[in-house]
């Protein structure tokens, strides 16, 4: 078994730069990739909003200078995910991998984010990179002239839809309500792109695809006032209608809210002593690059102030009581 001080599980933003402080503060920190390094700012092409980029910048790029920042000062990086955790025996924890390792943490930075919701209607999972997708900066290149649908009325498909137009020829927005949850500076935008239109009050019950390319072709609509059913021609179905905190590994273990978001105190402490959270796995509100990043920073210093905390309290406990010279 390998023995770490930090181990952090995710390597977004916030994993990174959790790995970035505690292992500055000399603490020996392994980071547990996951499936994709850097998480979903990974997939995102064009970064304009993260300070110290006057010029903008990519995510992979910014991923990969956090992760050498982080390394620059001892973090190890490995590339397996983490598939159970034993948090209930408290501190230090032990941590085991698909790959098969385990390791023994004296405390654990969780940063193992979220993944875009899915509509779960027939073939969406069938269609999935054939026309199906989640991610505009990653698939809408392969839209150019085409016919895009986008699913959802927040911030996020509003944002996507508007990005989509740089490609597109048209961009359909289909929403469940007649009135969008997005920012009103984002609906501002989106009304006035002659590229996208609106359909409300309507789902997308089915994607169908072309039997010979095997790419989406088609979109079964319903409007949820009249009932009534409708096919549409597409190319592509982007889906946007929210994210899904990726908790599951920690079962009843962590604290989670209602939508298995865990729950964390001002100092990023989960309900397990020892065990810190940072970045959108409790975060349904922010989700962004610089604020993910904000809270690695927080969880870290908590996690080096409660080390150092756990270490006194041993040493006070380890002190023979020295009784006072009577003379
Ligand atoms: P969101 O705000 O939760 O919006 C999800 C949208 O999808 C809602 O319009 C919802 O409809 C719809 N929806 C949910 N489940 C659905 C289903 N099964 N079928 C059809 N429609 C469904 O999610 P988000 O847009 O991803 O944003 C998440 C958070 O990130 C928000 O706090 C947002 O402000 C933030 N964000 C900010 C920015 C930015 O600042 N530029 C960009 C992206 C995201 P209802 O409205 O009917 O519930």
């Amino acid at each position: 078994m390998k023995r770490e001080r930090v181990v952090v599980i995710g390597s977004g933003p916030a994993g990174l730069t959790a790995a970035l402080y505690t292992s500055r503060a000399q603490l020996s920190t392994t980071v547990f990739v996951g499936k994709l390094l850097g998480g979903q700012i990974s997939t995102t092409h064009e970064v304009e909003n993260f300070p110290g980029f006057p010029q903008g910048t990519t995510g992979p790029e910014l991923v990969e200078n956090m992760k050498q920042q982080a390394e620059k000062f001892g973090a190890k990086l490995v590339w397996d995910t983490v598939s159970k955790v034993d948090f209930e025996h408290g501190s230090p924890f032990r941590i085991e991998t698909e790959g098969g390792e385990t390791y023994s943490a004296d405390a654990v930075i969780v940063t193992v984010g979220a993944n875009p919701r899915e509509l779960g209607i027939p073939g969406e999972k069938q269609y999935v990179g054939r026309g199906v997708s989640y991610c505009a900066t990653c698939d809408g290149f392969f839209f150019r002239n085409k016919t895009i649908t986008v699913a959802g009325g927040g911030d996020s498909a509003l944002q996507e839809a508007l990005f989509l137009t740089k490609f597109g020829k048209t961009v359909n927005i289909v929403h469940r309500r007649d009135s969008l949850r997005a920012s009103v500076a984002l609906q501002t935008r989106a009304f006035a792109n002659p590229k996208i239109s609106f359909t409300y009050d309507t789902v997308i019950e089915e994607i169908k695809g072309d039997a010979t390319t095997g790419t989406v072709k088609q979109i079964v609509l319903k409007n949820l006032k009249t009932g009534e059913t409708s096919e549409q021609p597409t190319d592509g179905v982007f889906i946007f209608i929210g994210y899904d905190p990726n908790s599951r590994l920690f079962g009843t273990q962590l604290a989670l809210d209602h939508s298995g978001y865990v729950v964390i105190d001002g100092h990023m402490a989960t309900n397990v002593d020892g065990v810190f959270a940072a970045g959108e796995i409790h975060d349904s509100i922010f989700r962004q690059a610089i604020t993910a990043a904000g809270d690695g920073c927080k969880a870290a210093l908590s996690t080096i102030n409660w080390l150092a905390q756990r270490e006194s309290n041993l040493q006070t406990l380890d002190t023979p009581v020295v009784e006072a010279n009577p003379q």
